[in-house]
């Protein structure tokens, strides 16, 4: 009998369906693209080949990527809080869109906007090692080797490319972001190798700056820092710029490091130097130290060459995205 019960129990409770809205509902910032289009009287075409999509009307000129926050509106770039994607058949805009298109917010405008200035920094160096493998091989030789490698890869593609060190030298954090505003970068990357006691773990691991404290918390932070010679609404807005490239570049290298069979992961971090630049940035950490089977690919210039290869790859990939946007 409460065999019976219990079956009766469960099949009540089989029968009443939850209704399920399809997650996109519950996204109140975003609009339906040819809603979209409609309610703003705007002509509409997706190129599927670079993910760009058109919408214009008389005066208007407006280009979107797919998954990428940055706009390009009559001649300039912008930056959204969100990206437009796709999602069974349908694009979905960020309805921010339409405050840059009633030209309520200039202030989202990018002031030469590029990614063409790269500043890498090769982690720890000088009186720091960094971690050191049971084996001997020290971090900071390796993550200058690779930055040596990454800088000369970069600059066969035309990109402008500075090393915050080129030896083995002591710089402090500090130093490392001031070096990256002082040079205008346009893009961070800092170089590491990881170690955990744990033998058995490997991978290469993406870190980029978490949108919290991007967005609440840095242009404070920064507004402060700089005596408020700009208004906080610049600094939220460099700040939301930084942090949407930033995930957009960590995106594009964990496609590129998979295709090429990498193991890797991206996190969201609050490392110092990605929250106290004032330029995008990420912070890669090429492998496991810790582990064999990586220390020993960490060893050599084949696998050096690969991750230079794959970084240098996912900045011009970037690059060439944002070119695209801006052809006539
Ligand atoms: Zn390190």
């Amino acid at each position: 009998m409460k065999k019976l019960f219990l079956f009766f129990i469960i099949f009540l409770i089989g029968c009443v369906s939850i209704p399920r809205k399809p997650y996109i509902s519950l996204l109140p910032s975003y609009q339906e693209l040819k809603k979209f289009c409609q309610e703003n009287k705007l002509d509409y075409s997706f190129n599927t080949l670079d993910d760009i999509i058109y919408l214009k009307t008389k005066g208007k000129d407006i280009r979107l990527l797919l998954d990428s926050s940055i706009v390009f509106f009559n001649g300039c770039f912008f930056s959204l809080k969100n990206a437009p994607f796709y999602e069974e058949g349908k694009i979905y805009i960020p309805l921010d869109l339409k405050k840059i298109i009633s030209k309520k917010l200039p202030s989202l405008k990018l002031e030469d906007f590029s990614t063409k200035t790269v500043v890498i920094d090769p982690g720890h160096g000088g009186k720091d090692p960094g971690a050191i493998s049971p084996w001997g091989l020290r971090e900071k030789d390796i993550n200058l080797k690779v930055a040596k490698l990454l800088k000369k890869e970069l600059e066969k593609k035309g990109f402008l490319v500075y090393l915050t060190r080129d030896k083995d030298k002591f710089l402090s954090l500090k130093e490392r972001v001031k070096f990256a505003k002082e040079k205008e970068a346009d893009l961070f990357i800092s170089i590491h190798a990881n170690f955990n006691r744990n033998r058995y773990i490997r991978g290469v691991e993406i870190y980029y700056l978490s949108p919290y404290f991007s967005q609440k918390l840095k242009p404070f932070y920064l507004a402060k820092k700089e005596r408020n010679n700009y208004s906080l609404k610049f600094w939220k807005n460099l700040c939301y710029r930084n942090n949407s490239i930033s995930k957009e570049f960590a995106n594009c290298l964990v496609e590129i490091f998979k295709e090429m069979g990498f193991k890797v992961t991206s996190k969201r971090a609050k490392f110092y130097v990605l929250k106290y630049g004032y330029v995008p940035a990420i912070l890669v950490e090429i492998g496991y130290l810790s582990n064999y089977y990586e220390e020993r690919l960490l060893r050599s210039a084949r696998y050096q060459r690969q991750v230079a290869r794959a970084i240098s790859l996912a900045v011009s990939l970037l690059n060439d995205q944002y070119e695209k946007l801006a052809q006539k």
